[in-house]
């Protein structure tokens, strides 16, 4: 059979009329396709240079504006003083101001010092000085005006530093264990296999137009660092009986709105064969991704259909045009791998994992941390996608005067058991999509728990995770955290609208990951939440067996 006559079978055999490229769907099917087609979206960067940064914000006409700028990392963002209640019923230019969000991507979390000082500096320059960690491992800043963005470029690639992709539909930042190549439980390091994917495939053509974003994670350790299960396309370190170590592939995970755990595919893949994969994969995502509905466009969706068994055929016959060995699955681990704490590295050198407040920092904090670092003799830190991060290559005798001064700029290496397992998303206050308030909300809820529950925090000694989304995506993942709040606007008891959420529990990756039960009718407004998660810790304290973990 021809290519064509078996691109052709498919059709016809399951997935016809959704617009896959593959099938000879190419017609532009909604707003987005067009102007994907119409232009690469990575040619803004030009038009960013040369006319918009001159001739300001009036000058970006909206497909750009809403469209090409994600692709290099740029989102407008919310206009201030607009709550809940107008999300969902103003224009998008009302919505908006004139200022952008800005992400920098960072591969496999892993930044020198001198990386962070750029970040540090540009924040404090051209961002308000401010900064968020996020659960992906990037760094975002916010009040960036578009006048600035050649500047913060030249500022950010002068250090190896990318915006590109970093939002859009196209290879997102490559999650990477943060503890590549330094820790004693490490399979193998996978930091070149990332490095490789960057170079040759992020900014690439060929893959800047996907039917959607496109999220990767690759981890050489056997704890679940990388968040594997929800991702679009993941490698799990593995060692296989006969050809020693290598990866697991992972491929269809992703939460939002229609949350599905990845599958395993069941093949083995060598450490020098991931960048190859990858872009098998990434293609037939490319070439066989729907097109046609946006909310419909993941990888989950063409998975869903096909199944693992049929993406495998497709990979191996006509993408690799080789079969790949079956492989073994990856140990489940109730081990979150938040690398919180002081841990020994390989080469007899510690790292000290601490827990930014909901990753919320600042440009300045950014450089009194590169300084503080440097002091230590070391120059590597890293991202977490749990919005934490790690000071590597400590030596053991001054682990402890390094832990203090880092507590001292609110960056804990000892957090209570809510501080180290509470992420929040952006939120209100800068994104335009949200209906309430997170970050505030999330902190001030740390606070009223480590207060109320001290009598009982030191009998939690499982993993606690709260997690605390604006809106019903699910850039904080609420659908795996222990208790999950999705915002959104609720009655309280005089019948006003006001923020609040819906409460999901129960969900884990890992050992039996799960998705949380939404629990029927159970809503709670923001005023009311930090007293709600107080009764729910309480209750799970007082009935739990000897080692019961909250998902079970
Ligand atoms: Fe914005 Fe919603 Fe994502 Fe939060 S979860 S950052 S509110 S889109």
């Amino acid at each position: 059979m021809t290519l064509t006559a078996d691109r052709a079978t498919r059709a016809r055999e399951t997935t016809g009329g959704k617009g896959q490229w593959a099938l000879g769907e190419t017609e532009p099917l909604n707003a987005n396709e067009r102007f994907k087609r119409e232009d690469d979206a990575l040619n803004v960067r030009a038009r960013i240079e040369q006319t918009y940064s001159k001739q300001g914000f009036a000058s970006i006409p909206t497909e750009d504006l809403h469209g090409r700028f994600r692709w290099w990392g740029l989102y407008t963002q919310r206009k201030q003083g607009l709550d809940g209640r107008q999300t969902g019923h103003l224009e998008p230019h009302e919505l908006e101001d004139e200022y952008f969000m800005l992400r920098v991507r960072v591969d496999g979390g892993a930044l020198t010092t001198g990386q962070l000082r750029a970040i540090g500096e540009v924040s404090r320059d051209y961002a308000r000085d401010s900064a968020d960690i996020t659960d992906r491992q990037n760094i975002q800043l916010h009040w960036v005006r578009v006048e600035d963005v050649p500047a913060i470029w030249e500022r950010l690639e002068g250090v190896g530093l990318l915006t590109t992709e970093a939002c859009g539909d196209c290879p997102r930042v490559v999650l990477g264990s943060p503890v590549a190549g330094i820790s004693k439980d490490e399979l193998l390091d996978p930091t070149w296999a990332i490095e490789e994917i960057q170079r040759r495939y992020v900014g690439n053509p060929d893959f800047s137009n996907l039917p959607r974003k496109f999220k990767s994670a690759i981890t050489g350790m056997l704890t679940n660092d990388v968040v594997h299960e929800i991702n679009d396309i993941s490698f799990v370190g593995v060692r296989h009986p006969e050809l020693g170590p290598g990866f697991d592939l992972w491929v269809g995970g992703g939460l939002s709105t229609n949350p599905r755990l990845a599958e395993r595919l069941g093949v083995f893949v060598r450490e020098e064969e991931v960048p190859d994969v990858w872009a098998a994969v990434t293609s037939i995502f490319r070439d066989y991704g729907y097109r046609r509905l946006r909310h419909k466009a993941r990888l989950k969706f063409l998975l869903a259909d096909w199944g693992a068994e049929r993406f495998r055929e497709v990979l191996e016959q006509e993408y690799l045009g080789r079969a790949l060995p079956d492989g073994p699955a990856p140990e489940p681990t109730p081990d979150r791998g938040d690398h919180v704490g002081a841990h020994e590295q390989k080469d007899g050198k510690f790292y000290v994992g601490v827990a930014p407040t909901v990753g919320r920092v600042s440009g300045t904090l950014l450089l009194e941390l590169a300084d503080l670092v440097e002091s230590y003799g070391s120059q590597r830190v890293r991202l977490t996608p749990h919005q934490k991060l790690l000071v590597l290559d400590v030596p053991r005798r001054r682990v402890n005067t390094l832990t203090r001064k880092l507590a001292a700029l609110g960056l804990e290496a000892n957090p209570s058991v809510f501080r180290r397992h509470t992420m929040a998303c952006t939120g209100i206050e800068f994104c335009k999509l949200a209906y309430v308030d997170t970050k505030g909300m999330a902190t001030r809820t740390i606070g009223v728990l480590e207060e109320r529950l001290a009598d009982v925090i030191d009998e939690i000694d499982v993993p606690l995770s709260i997690h605390v989304n604006g809106c019903p995506n699910s850039c904080a993942r609420i659908q795996v955290a222990d208790i999950g709040l999705k915002g959104q606007l609720v009655k309280d008891a005089d019948g006003e609208e006001v923020e609040g959420f819906q409460v999901h529990l129960g969900g884990t990756l890992g050992l039996d990951a799960g998705f949380g039960r939404k629990v029927r009718g159970l809503k709670t407004t923001a005023a009311e939440a930090p007293a709600y998660i107080e009764r729910v810790v309480r209750n799970f304290v007082k009935d739990r067996e000897p080692g019961e973990r909250f998902a079970t």
